[in-house]
């Protein structure tokens, strides 16, 4: 109690201040009063000024004694045992003995007190009192500062102690954020609200933090919450965020602790939000941040395929090391390496993969539609979710196989030509993949309403059929299917055509009757005009039957062939409106020809391989080439080395100028050429097999007959078509032949240089008069008069057809190029090579007749060769082996034995070196033991590919009549 208050009393007596005792006996000041007798008491006591200090609300504990009235003997009924709290609001201690005045307004009266316990025996000489608190507040205030007042109205009471105060909610950190101190609010039921801090490298989590001050000056109703950033964790009971120590990581905001880095991970410094792999190891986006980073697989184990024709199961055992994942999937690549070029080349879009070819889950996939008889790699990589981020190419293993022939594949449309009542002209297109000659198709066919088990198969050598005896009106179900030596291929997919009804019928006669008289009469005129050729043409010519030089290497050519000649003679109708070949070098600027026959390429769209080759201009490579909007494609690239003359740069874009005019099958496909950036390029389609003549020395014995006059047959129709165009090629050799994957030929190699330039380098080419010849493979008149022509092209074709049937023969052996000029004229030709069908040498003959008009036209050379295709009967005579005293030892391919002294030598000779220990271990080591071998023996001592069966048996015959020669000799 302030000891310094004004005492008042506005009727009776005042407060008095005394000395008394409290309930433990100490010395007390109190202010008293006790006018119980007197009526109408009014006595004031006041505190002194009191500074607010920014309270709202004021709190008083008064402690105080009451004298129970009813203990004081004869007290009137005005005794009270009450005593009223006021309190006055001023900015400034202003208050004085008169003001404010001692009543209720201007003071604020805030309750009547009354005592919990009073006593009974007054005692203000120091006895023992009961002693009440109570507490008032009162609010809100706003002024500087304040007085209070307590009023007695006629008690005995002893005022003993005052303690005012105000609440307030303490300076606190909790949920991670810092708290000021916080008054309380005016009301006892006010919260104030206070905005917490976060504590340093903590952060509010989505809303912002707040916690309320109630009027007790307790903190309650928390709002939202700070907490401890990623990389930092909550220690000290909350109230300090920590860094994670080194090794340590916390990813995310939050209350959980610093984790340990996982395996094959570490941290870099303190802080941190998360631990970065070793090297060597990786996570994916997606890895959660507490699994051990991981590796790359191993490579799969043990692959093993079966390949079935142009098909191959691979199957493998998953790597030893998975990377510690559990993602590892397979990848296969697939490389074919035809044609022994060393390189291999990655296989195009038609190769099929089940159940895919990247990604596969399972330690398995089917691999089918690859080329027949072509080697193939493939590389099962093992991959899994890291091994996109490793800097090196996923590990692998891989497998070679090489397939086997295949049916040909699907035919997929028909058309249908024409109808009638009773018969449809079908046409179908060859199948994609031929995979060999197509000898015939087959096709099934049946009534709609009728059962398949009732259909009708017919064969037919040509991609058109008539089907008769078909009723009318009725719709048939046809299905077609290729066959080579391979076998049938499937059938296609059924196809309905309808016969005409008889109304049709009528209905399409009348509409054509004016057409059909017409095309009779051409068709006469056609005749006569044929009669008339073929009789002008029939001539005959003789043959000098004299020995010379050469019978030992060549055959006289003495059969009559001029009249076999003559049935190839046959009108040649020029179609109309046919394109004609135009020469690069008319062209005033040959650049001017580039532009308008070959497309220029951005060399961006072009990406070079490897080298695969040397052009006569530079390196040919291999590559991809990327137009707009089209598939990538495989691609030859020749480029002109630098350094080149505006004269090389010329004769090297005149081939792109020439080729460029064609498009056909068998002829070399131009796509285009660079020659706006450097190098200057010449790009063509890939032919993956290069060029025939080495193409067959690799593969020496190793096509049927077909398969070989099939080969013939695509030359001959390039060649028709460059001879329709009137362009004479000068340099058709196997050589320039180039060879694609399906054993298409293609006739290439179109430059001109070779024959302009002066330059004797190259032995094949021999320098005559006005430029250089392949003498070998030329005409003779080609030779002497340089009369090239058509006809001089279909003599090169006869040397081509002997390369062929031969596997790649040297045309007339170790002869001089002299030797070969004065054979020739002496009429002596190359023999049939060993195995040779008849009816083909035969043709490469008709293609040597000296008179370049008795020789065949490439369009009857390309029927010849169809007629055998469809008859492979045609093609089983052979030129019977000589015997005897006359054996003319023409076949130089096969060399004469006695020139050896022993049997590996002669095996050398043959090229059949690798059955050198063949014939060893089953004791085939002399000259007389070998030449008594049969198909058997040969069998017996492993040499299992049918083309080495039939050399080695062939020169076994051959060694057996040079034996007999011998020894008729002898006698
Ligand atoms: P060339 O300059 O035309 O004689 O070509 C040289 C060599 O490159 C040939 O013998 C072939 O082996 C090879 N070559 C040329 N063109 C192609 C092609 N279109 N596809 C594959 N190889 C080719």
């Amino acid at each position: 109690m302030e000891k310094s208050g004004l005492t008042y009393s506005v009727s009776g007596q005042q407060w008095e201040e005394v000395s008394g005792y409290d309930e433990n006996m100490n010395t007390i000041r109190t202010y008293q009063v006790c006018n119980v007798f007197d009526n109408n008491q009014n006595n004031w006591v006041r505190t002194k000024y009191i500074r607010r200090r920014g309270a709202q609300r004021i709190h008083v504990e008064m402690k105080f004694s009451v004298r129970d009235c009813s203990s004081i003997p004869n007290v009137p009924g005005s005794c009270k045992e009450t005593f009223n709290l006021y309190y006055y609001e001023s900015d400034a201690d202003t208050a004085t003995r008169t003001s404010p005045a001692w009543m209720e307004n201007p003071w604020i009266k805030v309750d009547t007190i009354a005592a919990d316990e009073s006593f009974s025996q007054v005692d203000l000489g120091g006895r023992v009192m009961k002693i009440n608190t109570e507490v008032r507040s009162f609010g809100p205030v706003s002024r500087n500062g304040f007085y209070l007042a307590f009023q007695d109205y006629g008690g005995c009471m002893s005022l003993i102690a005052v303690r005012v105060f105000y609440r307030k909610c303490p300076r606190i950190i909790t949920n991670g954020a810092l708290f000021q101190e916080t008054l309380s609010g005016a009301e006892s039921t006010s919260l104030v609200a206070a905005r917490g801090v976060c504590i340093p490298n903590a952060e509010e989590v989505d809303v912002p933090i707040k916690l309320y001050c109630n009027g007790d000056g307790e903190w309650m109703v928390p709002i939202g919450r700070c907490m401890c950033k990623a990389g930092n964790e909550a220690v000290e009971n909350g109230t300090v965020c920590r860094a994670c120590p080194s090794g340590f990581f916390k990813p995310t905001q939050g209350d959980e602790s610093c984790m340990q880095c996982p395996i094959n991970s570490r941290t870099t410094s303190e802080g941190a939000i998360n631990c970065i792999c070793r090297n060597g190891y990786y996570r994916t986006d997606s890895d959660p941040l507490q699994m051990p980073c991981t590796t790359v697989p191993s490579a799969p184990q043990n692959v093993i395929s079966s390949v079935n024709e142009t098909s191959v199961m691979l199957e493998w055992m998953p790597p030893r090391d998975s990377g510690g994942r559990e993602d590892v999937v397979f990848n296969i690549i697939c490389k074919s390496c035809g044609g022994g070029r060393g390189g291999c080349t990655r296989c195009g879009d038609n190769v099929q993969f089940l159940p895919r070819q990247l990604g596969l889950t399972e330690s398995r996939v089917y691999i089918s539609d690859l080329l027949a008889h072509t080697q193939y790699t493939f590389e099962v990589q093992a991959v899994n979710g890291v091994s996109d981020q490793s800097p090196y190419s996923p590990q692998y293993a891989s497998v070679n196989i090489t397939t086997n022939q295949a049916a040909p594949s699907t035919v997929s449309i028909m058309h249908q030509v024409s109808r009638t009542v009773d018969s449809i002209t079908l046409t179908w297109s060859q199948p994609d993949q031929p995979n060999g000659v197509i000898l015939d198709y087959e096709l099934q066919y049946y009534e709609k309403d009728q059962s398949e088990y009732n259909s009708t198969t017919i064969r037919s050598q040509t991609n058109t059929v008539v089907i008769r005896g078909l009723k009318p009106g009725s719709i048939y179900v046809f299905q077609v299917r290729a066959r080579t030596v391979a076998g049938f291929g499937r059938y296609s997919g059924k196809m309905y055509f309808q016969t005409m009804t008889e109304e049709e019928y009528n209905t399409s006669i009348q509409e054509k009757l004016p057409l059909i008289i017409g095309s009779a009469a051409a068709g006469l005129v056609f005749l006569i005009a044929v009669v008339v050729i073929i009789i002008v043409c029939n001539r005959r010519r003789g043959f000098d039957r004299a020995d010379s030089e050469y019978t030992d290497k060549l055959q006289h050519y003495t059969s009559g062939h001029s009249e076999r000649a003559n049935l190839f003679l046959g009108v040649e109708l020029m179609t109309p409106g046919m394109k004609i070949y135009i020469d690069p070098f008319t062209y005033e600027d040959p650049n001017e020809a580039v532009r308008e026959f070959a497309k220029e390429i951005d060399i961006s769209c072009v990406k070079i391989e490897q080298v695969i080759g040397a052009g006569e201009f530079g390196e040919v490579c291999s590559g991809n080439l990327k137009l707009p909007g089209k598939r990538e494609m495989f691609v030859a690239i020749k480029t002109l080395k630098s350094g080149y003359t505006e004269k090389q740069r010329r004769d090297f874009l005149s081939e792109a100028s020439i080729m460029g005019q064609f498009d056909h099958p068998n002829v070399i496909h131009l796509e285009g050429v660079v020659t706006k950036s450097s190098p200057v390029m010449i790009i063509t389609e890939f032919m993956e097999n290069g060029s025939l003549d080495s193409f067959l020395r690799q593969n020496d014995g190793q096509f049927t007959v077909i398969q070989l006059v099939g080969m013939l047959r695509g030359i001959a129709s390039g060649m028709k078509y460059l001879a329709d165009m009137n362009y004479v090629h000068r340099d058709l050799a196997a050589r320039n032949i180039l060879v694609n994957s399906n054993l298409v030929c293609k006739v290439s190699d179109f430059g001109l240089s070779r024959f302009l330039e002066d330059d004797t380098s190259d032995p094949t080419y021999t320098s005559a008069l006005g430029g250089k010849i392949p003498i070998r493979w030329t005409a003779p008149e080609a030779i002497q008069y340089r009369k090239f022509t058509s006809a001089s092209d279909v003599w090169s074709y006869g040397i081509v057809m002997w390369e062929v049937m031969s596997y790649g023969e040297r045309p007339y052996w170790d002869m001089t190029n002299q030797d070969v000029i004065n054979a020739i004229e002496q009429d002596y030709r190359l023999p049939p090579p060993m195995d040779c069908p008849s009816a083909l040498h035969q043709l490469m003959l008709d293609c040597w007749q000296k008179d370049r008009n008795n020789r065949p036209k490439f369009s009857q050379i390309v029927n010849n060769l169809d007629k055998m295709i469809r008859n492979p009967n045609m093609l089983k005579a052979m030129t019977p082996l000589s015997s005897g005293v006359h054996l003319p030892l023409l076949d130089r391919s096969i060399p004469d034995f006695s020139s050896f002294s022993t049997v590996d030598e002669w095996l050398d000779a043959i090229k059949m070196g690798q059955y050198k220990d063949n014939f060893a271990n089953a004791d085939f080591t002399t000259f007389d033991v070998v030449s008594q071998m049969t198909m058997d023996d040969i069998l017996r001592v492993g040499v299992t590919l049918a083309g080495h069966q039939k050399k080695i048996l062939n020169s076994v015959q051959m060694m057996r009549a040079q034996m007999n020669q011998i020894q008729s000799v002898e006698v």
